[in-house]
């Protein structure tokens, strides 16, 4: 999704760490109802009466939406992070284990 940062029907910009009041974001979704395949149409106001002069006007072309790739950094932290997981729950049963003999040979 991409932000823009300025008033759609006036370009008056909103700089980041301002007061947002009086400001309006909106996002219009048009796609097979599925919202992980609908394109997006983001837009930002300075006022209520830009917005609803924007909306009189016809809606621009939706940006289409492009499918989220993993990195090959992403794949490898989460083989690293389920590889720690299985290697915790592994141990944990060894441990229990480990116990249990403990405890059945020493009444
Ligand atoms: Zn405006």
């Amino acid at each position: 999704m991409q932000v823009h940062n300025w008033c759609h029907q006036c370009g008056k910009v909103w700089w980041e760490g301002q007061p947002g009041d009086g400001w309006l974001f909106i996002e219009i979704s048009r796609g097979p109802g599925d919202w992980e395949d609908a394109d997006y149409v983001d837009a930002m106001f300075c006022s209520q009466e830009h917005a609803s002069e924007w909306f009189l006007l016809p809606l621009p072309e939706p940006e289409p939406s492009v499918p989220y790739r993993l990195t090959w950094l992403e794949r490898l932290t989460g083989l690293a992070f389920a590889s720690a997981v299985g290697s915790v729950v592994a141990l944990a049963c060894l441990g229990l284990l480990t116990a249990v003999r403990f405890l059945a040979q020493h009444p």
